[in-house]
């Protein structure tokens, strides 16, 4: 186990598909000149992605060499595909002093903070379920209507999850709020931790 290295703070950022947390990952880069890291991954890349923007689109073999190599923080099978964290830029990140924001999922979040304790974990939620269904509904990825029902299932058991295991849950409802929010939580856990 070890502590954040030097004064840099890791902050995970998990929540259900659809609930926002990319836009909200752009602004914490654009207010605390966050580094959000770029997770690699087995899933097919959505028209609107970019490879080494959105992920690293990787294929299995790569992905597992990666994997044996020890190259990744944390990974985890979500809905059939690898998701991972690479090590060496987190750690990097973090020696330089910065606000390190990883966006994973619940089982990632675990790993993480078995390793890093004083990790912040924060949760977003929909203001309102149907705002969730429909933001799934509104992303494009030329899924089946049962892939679609696996992540609201999947949304369902992390929601309930969250409640015992993160730190904080913060509804995106506005925007600008919720970012606020979050940069306030980041902050406090920065003075703790000094
Ligand atoms: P999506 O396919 O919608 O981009 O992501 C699906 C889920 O995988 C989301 O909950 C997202 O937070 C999670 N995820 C993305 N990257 C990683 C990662 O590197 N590790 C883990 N554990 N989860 C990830």
């Amino acid at each position: 186990m070890q502590d954040t290295i030097a004064n840099g703070k890791l902050v995970i950022i998990s929540g259900p598909s659809g609930v926002g947390k990319s836009t909200i990952c752009k602004r914490l880069v654009e207010q605390l000149d966050a580094f959000v890291s770029i997770s690699v991954t087995t899933r097919a890349r959505a028209a609107a992605e970019e490879n080494g923007r959105d992920y690293w689109f990787i294929g299995p073999d790569e992905f597992k060499k990666r994997l044996e190599n020890n190259e990744l923080l944390e990974w985890a099978e979500v809905f059939g595909n690898f998701y991972g964290t690479p090590k060496k830029p987190i750690e990097e990140a973090l020696g330089q002093g910065r606000v390190v924001i990883l966006e994973i999922d619940v089982q990632g979040a675990r790993q993480v903070k078995r390793i890093f304790r004083d990790a912040l974990t924060i949760f977003i939620l929909p203001p309102r379920k149907e705002d969730l269904l429909k933001r799934m509904a509104d992303r494009d990825r030329g899924e089946d209507a049962q892939n679609q029902r696996r992540r609201l299932e999947t949304a369902a058991r992390e929601i309930a999850d969250a409640w015992q295991r993160y730190d904080h849950l913060v509804v995106n409802d506005r925007l600008e709020v919720a970012v606020q929010e979050i940069i306030e939580l980041i902050q406090d856990s920065k003075k703790e931790t000094v």
